[in-house]
This record gives structure tokens, C-alpha cells and sequence, in this order.
């Protein structure tokens, strides 16, 4: 290599100098700007447009896109699983259910003494909402996380001879349970295959991915569950919330770190070596 001349590195700052559009995963690589650039006037007729060819063949969604980013994630995470500390299904689902707004580290600290205190869903079913309120303060938002893990408690003594179900009707039929707590309790303790857990980083991941454009949590877990194989549903809930944890991560994600770079066109790369998408963002 002469003298002076540095190989270019992709721009820390994720707005890519002469990143062109229709350029997918890098397809346009190597190509100079004018050569890349549609003609003006129409191009000769007959012909496709070059630039317009490629990207009317970009799918985010592609059976091949979809099982190389579920082939990348095992790589990355090949045996995570439920981060809540847990040794029961009640224990699971309570955990669970103080998880909103809150983190699992949050949660962790908080749960080996409640559950030392109260060491059975009967415990937890014989208090009023307000006696359990000091016991998980820290985790926020405690007086309605109270009143759900109480009337949960009641609900499964009364009706379900204190054995937390193992159906999502069921489930979903308990105070404060709505589908993300009841795919994380039948997916990590019965290994059921219900749907698909969308917590934050699974909503904030699976739309930066374009693997959906929805927001409401519901219509993403339709989305994944149309496109990912229902073997995988519950193992890719935990490598999602572990790559949200480690590098994707809400503000500002460690995309120069992260494997999937170069197949994620995100809108809110902090770096980036292919297109960035302006819609796909968290
Ligand atoms: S490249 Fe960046 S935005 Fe895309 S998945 Fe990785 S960390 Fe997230």
C-alpha cells in the first residue's frame, strides 16, 4: 500500500459520509457514487433502474434475513434464559409482575426477602395490598404492583387450588397479568410456546431489526410470532433482553460491538457500515 494512503473506516458517528441509498447490507460496496446513482433522464428504456431494482428487492422480513439474525443471536447467546430469581411458578410470576418499569437487577434485590417473609401463595393471599406495599417499594409503581400480586395470590387460592396455571386463558384471568407476564411464566417455567415475550427491549429490538413497524405490544408479538418459528419463541424472548441489556441498548446502542451490524439498517445506529432506515428506530 503507498505511503499515506489509510483504509477508510465506516464513521463513528453512524451518519455514514456517502452511504447511497439502495445500497442493502453493503450491495453497492465498492461501487464509485456516480456509478450507483440512477440516470436523470429515465435511463435507457426498457431497462430497470439499478438503484431502484435493489431496493424494491429489500424485505426485512425474508425467511433467509430472518433466520440469519435468529443464527446470530444463538451464536451471541447461545444459553441464556430468565434473569428473575425464581424457584416456583408463583415465585416466577410475582417476579414478574414487579418487573414493569423496573429492572430485573431492581427486582432481584427485593425477592429473596419477600419471599422469605411470605413463602407461599397462601401467605401472600391472607394480606391486604397495603402490608406488602413497604416490601416492594423499591421497585416502583408499588401500590398497584401490591394490589396485583395480592389479588393474584387470592385468585389462585380460590380457584386454582394454589397452583399457578399452566394456560395463557387462565393466566391471563389474574390481577396484573397481562400477556408479556404470562408468556414469561409458561415459556421459562412450563416451556410452553404461547407467544412471544414483549418487554421493552424485545419492542425497542425487534422494530430497530424491522422485523415489525408496530408499537403496541400486541401487534408485535403478532408480527414475531408470524415470522419466527414457534420452536424458537421462547429462547429468542431471553437472547433479545440479553442483547438489550448488553449492546442494544436504549439510548445510545453499541453497534460497533454487536454482530448483527452489518444486516441492521437502523435508524438509530450509533455506527454504522450499511444504509441506516429512517423509520426503524425504537
Ligand atoms: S447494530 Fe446497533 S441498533 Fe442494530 S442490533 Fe446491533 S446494537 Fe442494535
Amino acid at each position: 500500500m503507498p505511503r499515506g494512503v489509510v483504509p477508510r473506516q465506516p464513521a463513528r458517528t453512524g451518519r455514514q459520509d456517502k452511504v447511497r441509498a439502495g445500497s442493502h447490507a453493503g450491495a453497492n460496496r465498492g461501487k464509485s457514487a456516480s456509478r450507483a446513482r440512477p440516470p436523470k433522464s429515465g435511463g435507457v428504456p426498457g431497462r430497470a433502474k439499478p438503484a431502484r431494482a435493489a431496493k424494491a428487492k429489500y424485505n426485512p422480513i425474508a425467511p433467509e434475513r430472518v433466520a440469519e439474525i435468529l443464527r446470530r443471536l444463538n451464536d451471541l447467546y447461545p444459553d441464556v434464559t430468565c434473569a428473575l430469581t425464581h424457584a416456583t411458578p408463583w415465585e416466577l410470576l410475582v417476579a414478574t409482575i414487579l418487573s414493569a418499569q423496573s429492572t430485573d437487577v431492581n427486582v432481584n434485590r427485593v425477592t429473596p426477602e419477600l419471599f422469605r417473609k411470605y413463602p407461599t401463595v397462601e401467605a401472600f393471599a391472607a394480606l391486604a395490598p397495603e402490608q406488602l406495599e413497604p416490601d416492594v417499594r423499591s421497585t416502583g409503581f408499588f401500590r398497584n404492583k401490591s394490589k396485583s400480586v395480592v389479588g393474584a395470590a387470592k385468585k389462585i387460592v380460590a380457584e386454582f387450588g394454589g397452583q399457578v396455571p399452566d394456560d395463557v386463558e387462565k393466566l391471563l384471568t389474574l390481577p396484573g397479568v397481562a400477556r408479556k407476564t404470562a408468556n414469561v411464566v409458561l415459556g421459562t417455567w412450563f416451556k410452553k410456546a404461547e407467544g412471544v415475550v414483549v418487554d421493552t427491549h424485545v419492542h425497542r429490538i425487534s422494530r430497530r431489526l424491522e422485523l415489525t413497524k408496530e408499537n403496541d405490544p400486541q401487534k408485535i408479538e403478532q408480527d414475531l410470532m408470524k415470522i419466527i418459528p414457534r420452536e424458537r419463541w421462547i429462547l429468542l424472548s431471553h437472547q433479545i433482553i440479553w442483547h438489550g441489556r448488553k449492546l442494544c441498548i436504549a439510548r445510545k446502542p453499541k453497534c460497533a460491538e454487536c454482530a448483527l451490524e452489518n444486516i441492521c439498517h437502523a435508524g438509530d445506529k450509533t455506527w454504522s457500515t450499511v444504509e441506516m432506515h429512517k423509520g426503524a428506530k425504537a
